[in-house]
């Protein structure tokens, strides 16, 4: 049993917290939040005051906040007070520049981390089969990797200080480009009057098969699943996907990396939230697509 601070109780932090519990460590917990408190206790972490509080006797410390600003402040607040040779692990999606100064502040005081994005979103949170992206040193990883594991099905050492985030927003750029291709396919189709189902038939399994036609099918119909067939509800919604192209272009800008693709989905979901569809789910793009609203 270990002895884990767990700060950020929300839509991911909670169903991950309750499995650490699960797992049989001890999680002491923070948020904002009250209500988000009280779900916690319901999965039986210790509710503290602050999160001074709840890091004073913990071995392992995970954060999962917003955005990078949330997660230094945290870090700069934490870590003086953090007990000697703790690890911290760092599972919110920030950039890349955020997540090496929160390791330097670590480092700092003498304290181990990772950055450790996932991705699988509420459900695989819930499920305990999340991907985690780490960056860190090895000695740092072999520390984080069996704690990652009540929460994981997947968990990838993709190099030094910031590789798990740069993995990850590359994986979304991927991820938003690759949605918006599929969704522009189905529009064509439905004008030249080909059906969702035979466009699906070739498509998922010739060239232009990929998981945003496979899983997460902008159409209801094809994949029984995905988030098409209830009506757009997330699933992964198009805010937390916008937020993720801005990483991407903030990162590609800063390392002078050429990325048109990315820089215009991040524009198509731009337009999509401000239209009021921040909560749908991300493949609702196609409704936009099409001129309909979502
Ligand atoms: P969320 O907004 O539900 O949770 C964030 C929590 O952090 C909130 O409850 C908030 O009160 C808390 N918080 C903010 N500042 C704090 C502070 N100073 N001290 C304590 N608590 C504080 O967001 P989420 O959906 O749980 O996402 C968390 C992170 O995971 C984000 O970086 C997001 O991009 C990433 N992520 C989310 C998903 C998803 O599907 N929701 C998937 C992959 C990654």
């Amino acid at each position: 049993m270990t002895t884990i601070a767990f700060i950020g109780l929300g839509n991911m932090g909670n169903p991950m917290a309750a499995n650490l519990v699960k797992a049989g460590h001890a999680v002491n917990g923070f948020d904002l939040v009250p209500e988000n408190l009280t779900v916690a206790k319901e999965h039986g972490v210790t509710i503290m005051a602050n999160a001074l509080a709840a890091v004073k006797d913990a071995d392992v410390v995970i954060t999962m906040l917003p955005a990078g600003k949330h997660v230094l402040s945290v870090y700069e607040d934490i870590a003086p007070k953090a007990k000697q040779g703790a690890l911290f692990i760092d599972s919110s999606t920030i950039d890349v520049e955020s997540a090496r100064k929160a390791h330097a502040v670590a480092r700092k005081h003498g304290l181990s981390s990772i950055d450790a994005p996932v991705s699988g979103g509420t459900g695989g949170a819930a499920a305990g089969t999340l991907t985690f992206m780490a960056g860190g040193s090895d000695d740092a990883f072999a520390a984080a990797e069996p704690i990652l594991k009540p929460m994981a099905g997947r968990i990838v050492h993709c190099g030094g200080d910031g590789a798990g985030q740069a993995a990850k927003i590359c994986n979304n750029m991927i991820l938003g480009i690759s949605m918006i291709g599929v969704a522009e396919a189905f529009v064509l189709a439905e004008k030249l009057g080909l059906s969702h189902q035979a466009l699906f038939d070739v498509a998922s399994t010739s060239s232009g098969q990929c998981w945003s036609l496979t899983t997460y099918c902008p159409v209801p119909g094809p994949v029984p699943t995905s988030p098409a067939n209830r009506d757009y509800n997330p699933g992964f919604a198009a805010a937390l996907m916008l937020k993720d192209l801005k990483l991407s272009q903030e990162a590609a800008q800063g390392a002078g990396a050429v990325t048109p693709l990315g820089a215009e989905a991040a524009q198509l979901y731009a337009l999509f939230n401000a239209q009021g569809h921040g909560g749908v789910d991300f493949s609702g793009i196609i409704n936009f697509l099409r001129g309909s609203p979502a």
